[in-house]
């Protein structure tokens, strides 16, 4: 079940949200800040340990720490593409972070996910694109998948809600 909610990311009680990351993991602007202000220092103290064992995530990635004070189980960090005109396989670099959540979130055996819409802040991803790719990697992947039984694909604004609840219902 796939669900458009509009919103702080951070006040949601699922097993796990997922962060549109960076790929040093040591936090950023955008919901990366806000989650890492929300959550306090254990999900960052997490991105460290990571951080020496691999050092940091590569874009299309995805990693797993605790959620700290957040009411989330865990944080996923994934990295988004920086949209550059789409010359830079961007489109499947932003399926291969949902894919990688996904997957990430299935293997943790977490069963309800909230997503932001990765890309579309800073990294410029144009909003109408990446909502198609977020329902449609998800839906290909609900198909398949046992394990997840809620996804919530969170938008901090109005325009990005309509855009995502349009995508839905194609
Ligand atoms: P990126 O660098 O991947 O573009 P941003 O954090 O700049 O990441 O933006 C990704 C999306 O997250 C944007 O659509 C932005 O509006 C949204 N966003 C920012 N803060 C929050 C929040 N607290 N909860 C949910 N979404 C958020």
């Amino acid at each position: 079940m796939i669900e458009v909610q509009k919103g702080d990311i951070t006040k949601i009680k699922v097993d796990a949200i997922v962060n549109a990351a960076n790929t040093s993991l040591l936090g950023g602007g955008g919901v990366d800040g806000a989650i890492h202000r929300a959550g306090g220092n254990e999900i960052l103290e997490d991105c460290r340990k990571i951080i020496l064992k691999q050092g940091g995530c590569k874009v299309g990635e995805a990693v797993i720490t605790t959620a700290g004070k957040l009411p989330a189980k865990y944080v996923i960090h994934t990295v988004g593409p920086v949209w550059n005109s789409g010359m830079k396989n961007e489109e499947i670099k932003l399926k291969n972070c949902y894919l990688n959540s996904l997957n990430l979130a299935a293997e943790n055996n977490c069963k309800t996910i909230a997503f932001p819409s990765i890309s579309t802040g800073i990294y410029r991803f144009p909003k109408d694109k990446a909502a198609t790719i977020a329902v449609e990697t998800i839906k290909d992947f609900l198909k398949e998948d046992e394990i997840i039984e809620k996804i919530i694909l969170v938008s901090f604004d109005d325009e990005n809600y309509r855009i995502i609840k349009l995508a839905l219902d194609k």
